[in-house]
């Protein structure tokens, strides 16, 4: 990292630090649920507009999404910045995704203000519903990455992590059909689709502690009859099943799926299932690219931690890290403190003058990393080649 390149990108934070800080105020201020985000998308796109990028809004059909783009002079890679802004019910903006979106955002504009200079294109994606119906995945499926070289999400937390892993996760309903009847009259006509779901749960449990320990597989009952006195003839449960990677969630979801069978075939009832939300691939993360970023970190004073975070879940960015190399790591925001996210007590740190130094300094660090990328063909290259060798 040169001096005057640092001061220079340092420059181009100060002058944007408060119009960020003003668009994660306003987002936490009005805290939408995913799918709803019309306030929180079209923030982020005023802004983008404001910075001579171009803007595609709503994007592939989806209200509150939107793809921003702004072209340098010269030609060069195109890279990606994933935007979030999606709230979660109850407490307002607990995963912290005002900042989220404030700092990807913000990044993508410091990177603007370079990129007729060095030559490239930068993206900034605008993704809805990161906590249940994740539109990276539908951006993933429908060719969003296709001119894209690189991408990058970064989360706030209660730590400076490196990126690592998420857990590659399905979201499957199995429904049960059986026969109603009088259930003290003529309880031998019916076929009790309730016995029919309970089976299922406890197959499930006799399965648990045969799986890897790292597996998952958990579930509700949404639908479980109507009355104590007739036989249930329609149940229905969502679960979850989570694996390390798509092999062993392939053979979990089977696994699980014969569970459900058999708790229908012992009550002679019908099952059958689908999936209620999008699947959550595993995170591929790009080390070639995790090293450069925190490289870069490190040059601005941040050593990045590269243990497994302790708490692990799934997310959507998952299935980008398939399609394009891409990174997904953490900055702090909790002054040291342990606070987990999805708390009311994330929600206010974000509201901090340590949350703002997170987000500078991770501007600063994919700034930098999106600079060497552009001006060193061969690391790109590299990137490039270890993705390849990784998720083909
Ligand atoms: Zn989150
Ligand atoms: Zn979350």
């Amino acid at each position: 990292m040169q001096d005057i390149r640092n001061e220079q990108v340092q420059t181009i934070i100060q002058i944007l630090r408060p119009e960020l800080q003003e668009l994660s105020e306003y987002i936490y201020a009005n805290p939408e649920l995913g799918h709803e985000e019309v306030l929180s998308s079209k923030a982020h796109v005023e802004l983008l507009k404001k910075h001579g990028f171009e803007v595609e809004y709503p994007y592939l059909g989806i209200e509150t999404a939107f793809r921003a783009v702004y072209k340098g002079k010269k030609a060069g890679p195109t890279l990606a910045y994933l935007s979030e802004y999606d709230a979660l019910p109850g407490i307002g903006h607990g995963c912290g995704h005002n900042l989220l979106g404030a700092t990807d955002t913000g990044a993508g504009i410091a990177l603007s203000k370079l990129v007729d200079e060095v030559g490239g294109t930068v993206v900034v994606l605008g993704t809805p519903a990161e906590e249940t119906n994740g539109d990276k995945v539908t951006m993933a499926d429908a060719g969003t990455f296709d001119d894209v070289d690189v991408a990058f999400c970064t989360h706030p937390s209660d730590g400076y992590y490196a990126s690592g892993t998420s857990m590659a996760m399905e979201a499957i309903e199995f429904r049960f059909y059986g026969q109603t009847a009088h259930a003290a009259a003529a309880p031998y006509k019916g076929k009790n689709a309730l016995d029919a779901c309970i089976n299922f749960f406890n197959n499930v449990s006799s399965l648990r502690q045969q799986l890897h320990p790292s597996a998952r597989a958990h579930g509700v009952i949404k639908d479980g009859g109507e009355a104590a006195n007739v036989i249930p003839d329609y149940t229905r449960a969502e679960f979850y099943v989570r694996a390390m990677d798509m092999p062993y969630l392939n053979e979990l979801r089977e696994k699980v799926i014969r569970c459900a069978e058999a708790g229908a075939l012992a009550a002679d009832c019908r099952m059958e299932w689908g999936h209620y939300e999008a699947a959550y691939k595993n995170l591929i993360t790009n080390e070639t690219l995790s090293e450069l970023y925190n490289k870069n970190m490190q040059a601005l004073d941040i050593d990045m931690l590269t243990e497994e975070r302790d708490s692990m879940g799934s997310m959507d960015m998952g299935n980008v890290s398939q399609v394009v190399p891409a990174i997904n790591p953490y900055f702090e925001i909790t002054s040291g403190k342990a606070v987990s996210a999805h708390t009311t007590e994330f929600r206010e740190c974000t509201l901090t003058e340590a949350a703002y130094e997170g987000m500078e300094k991770t501007i600063a660090g994919l700034t930098h990393t999106a600079l060497d990328l552009m001006t060193q063909p061969d690391l790109l290259e590299k990137v490039k080649r270890e993705f390849t060798e990784k998720v083909n």
